[in-house]
């Protein structure tokens, strides 16, 4: 079986500030330290539970955190950005041949979530909230339906108490593996790290194994994504793009019948918010 895996930080046991998530910050070896040995926990899970091939995405922030010697061996790596689809690149085939399915690893709650730990939506400075068709979604949402989209189901999810029930929630009745309990959204009720390790292996291995709990989330043709910008400014940009509709001061909106656009979309309307940043307006 061949299993992709999109590891994210944010929603792994131990991390909780802003300051671990970023390189040269003061936290953030020791961050990528547990992100590496969950990450190699559930690959351990997979292999017992009979995984042929795992594929790695390295999906959090310039996505250069991951580190090919220290993964669990036999894991292959993709490191570094720009890739097509972000946190869902290399998704769509291993070895030339589709997955059988993804892991969503380290994920967090989706922007404004009430206690989530580093809860946001892709750009945690540009997106105030994203909505699928009518619903707003996190990153659990939007890369969930870019794998339905390429008929991949997603099979397991860790990180903290919210994300995993969002998961559930939009999902249905998913194996996830809760890292901690948060608190708010700079503080999380942490259990024993190797308690943690020993249970996303163990999810892993039962998550592989088995196949009804696996959750294909496909996207309607066509689909509409509404973003809420956090600055006017940003949605300026934004509405240079042609498809780009705008609502109101803060809100645009894009439909394609073709899910792969609309993500696309949704990451370049994220690089042209975050050009207009201001830092001090
Ligand atoms: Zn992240």
């Amino acid at each position: 079986m061949r299993i992709y895996l999109s590891v994210d930080l944010e929603g792994v046991n131990g991390v909780l500030h802003s300051s671990q998530t970023q390189p040269g910050e003061p936290g953030y070896e020791r961050a990528v330290g547990l992100m590496h040995r969950e990450t190699n926990a559930v690959i351990e899970g997979l292999r017992k539970g009979g995984a042929s091939t795992v594929l790695v995405n390295d999906s959090h922030f310039d996505m250069r955190n991951l580190r090919i010697e220290q993964l669990a061996p036999k894991a292959s790596l993709i490191n570094g950005w720009q890739k097509p689809y972000s946190m869902v690149s290399g998704a769509q085939y291993v070895d030339d041949r589709k997955v059988d399915a993804a892991c969503f690893i380290g994920y967090h709650a989706r922007a404004g979530s009430a206690r989530g730990v580093l809860s946001h939506t892709y750009r945690a400075t540009v997106f105030l909230d994203v909505k699928l068709n009518g619903q707003s979604v996190g990153e659990t949402g939007l890369n969930a339906a870019l794998c339905g989209y390429f008929g991949i189901p997603v099979m397991l999810l860790t990180g903290d108490d919210v994300v995993c029930d969002e998961a559930r929630e939009l999902l249905g009745p998913i194996t996830c593996v809760q890292t901690k309990k948060a608190v708010s959204r700079y503080s999380a009720e942490c259990p024993p790290f190797d308690e943690t390790l020993t249970e996303l292996q163990s999810g892993a291995e039962k998550a592989i194994k088995d196949k009804r709990s696996w959750q294909l989330f496909k996207p309607p043709s066509p689909s509409t994504m509404r973003i809420t910008m956090i600055d006017p400014a940003m949605a300026d940009a934004a509405e240079l793009l042609p498809q780009v509709r705008r609502i109101d001061g803060r809100q645009i909106e894009f439909s394609d019948s073709d899910y792969a656009v609309l993500f696309k979309l949704m990451l370049a309307v994220g690089v042209l918010g975050a050009s207009r940043k201001d830092a001090h307006f």
